[in-house]
């Protein structure tokens, strides 16, 4: 018989039903350290007081009123969000996903009002993820999102990831965009070089095109500054965002320059519940956190610690680990052993990870973490190794 809830996820045997800070308090009452954050989506940790305030005061108020009026807080939220950013305008959505939907509609609304109607193709890479969407499982392309959901939306060209002379080659006069995400999420933390990343946007300014990044799951602090682009100093045309932003609470958005969004005229897009008064009150309270001195500072010296703690890890135990990769609060153990008997000893040891794609297990905890959290998920993933790696061998 089908369950109650549609069987699309394989869940572990785990109930959450309270959280503060890092930390989940599984329903037996045992303590887990949240290295998973809900995949990168809890960025200032569970039950952020700011967070809890912003919701229950707004909760009070108002809930929801419509995108056909004005909404003071998501006014509020997309000027801060031009503020410290390359944009010039902002969606908001409700997810990844719908971000997905609204940067290729974009990009293909930019060129069809620009009297270049056929340029509505976009490349995107190998080991991508951009949600489960339509555009976003045509444009990921993966076995497992798409077998039998055919006929995918046309229009997108697949390459794999880092072959320079593919790309060129791709490139034709119906290509609108590229698409790519700074760093993997789901494809197991793979980050794009800077050096490509500009590389890029310069073959988009030589060809005309849009440069579309997909920031759901690395920005919005999680690599040490609001943005994952920031950190190659060049700017995008489009950016996807969603996760981090909300804090917990739904909420997406979609950021663009004016050109890059010029197609996108009134009655052209819309969203019910986009940009809600309940979602934006979240959304300002998330930015004011971390546009605040001194918190990107706070990402980058954890992130340092957890990193050199991981390189040591990796070195002690080579039978189950092969190598850190990553950046910031965004970093990926790849694996000697499977991922998944690595993902269960850790949750043995009361600390959740993320598996991902390439037998990588992902580490997001909250941009909140503090450096004697990290020893401990340091020392519970230590413990999950000499698990899998069984009795030390005798010295002789
Ligand atoms: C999670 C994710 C998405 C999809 O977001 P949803 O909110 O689940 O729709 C898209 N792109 C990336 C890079 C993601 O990590």
């Amino acid at each position: 018989m089908i369950p109650s809830i549609l069987p699309t996820y394989a869940r572990a045997p785990l109930s959450f039903v309270k959280g503060e800070g890092s930390w989940l308090f599984e329903a037996d009452g045992r303590r887990f350290l949240d290295f998973g954050a809900g995949i990168a989506v809890n960025a200032l940790g569970h039950a952020h007081p700011a967070l809890v305030d912003a919701l229950t005061q707004q909760a009070r108020t108002l809930w929801h009123t419509s995108n056909l009026y004005h909404i003071p807080n998501q006014q509020a939220l997309a000027d801060r969000l031009v503020a410290h950013s390359f944009a010039d305008t902002v969606f908001f959505t409700n997810s990844g996903t719908e971000s997905c939907e609204l940067a290729v509609k974009m990009a293909r609304k930019h060129f069809f009002e620009k009297d270049m109607p056929e340029r509505v193709n976009i490349i995107a890479f190998e080991g991508a993820f951009h949600g489960r969407s339509s555009a976003g499982i045509a444009a990921a392309r993966s076995e497992k999102m798409t077998r039998g959901f055919g006929p995918l939306l046309p229009g997108f060209t697949h390459l794999p990831w880092a072959d320079h002379a593919a790309l060129d080659a791709a490139i034709t006069p119906e290509t609108a965009a590229i698409l790519i995400e700074p760093i993997q999420g789901e494809g197991g933390i793979r980050p794009l070089p800077d050096q490509c990343l500009k590389g890029l946007r310069d073959l988009c300014d030589a060809h005309g095109l849009l440069l579309i990044l997909d920031e759901v799951q690395c920005g919005m602090g999680r690599t040490g500054r609001l943005f994952a682009h920031e950190w190659a100093g060049i700017e995008p045309d489009i950016v996807m965002v969603a996760k981090g932003i909300g804090g917990g609470f739904p909420l997406g958005a979609v950021l663009a320059t004016e050109s890059a969004a010029s197609g996108m005229t009134t009655g052209s897009h819309g969203s019910t519940y986009g940009g809600s008064p309940l979602a934006c009150a979240v959304g300002c309270a998330v930015m004011d956190e971390m546009t605040a001195p001194g918190f990107f500072d706070h990402v980058s010296r954890v992130a340092d610690h957890l990193r050199q703690g991981l390189e040591r890890l990796v070195a002690t135990h080579p039978s189950v680990f092969e190598a850190v990769r990553g950046s910031g609060l965004m970093l990926g153990l790849k694996c000697t052993a499977p991922n998944t008997d690595v993902l269960q000893a850790a949750y043995d040891a009361c600390l959740i990870t993320v598996p991902a794609a390439d037998n990588a297990l992902r580490l997001l905890p909250p941009l909140t973490v503090s450096r004697e959290e990290v020893d401990e998920a340091l020392a519970r993933l230590d413990r999950a190794a000499r698990q899998i790696a069984g009795p030390a061998p005798a010295t002789t």
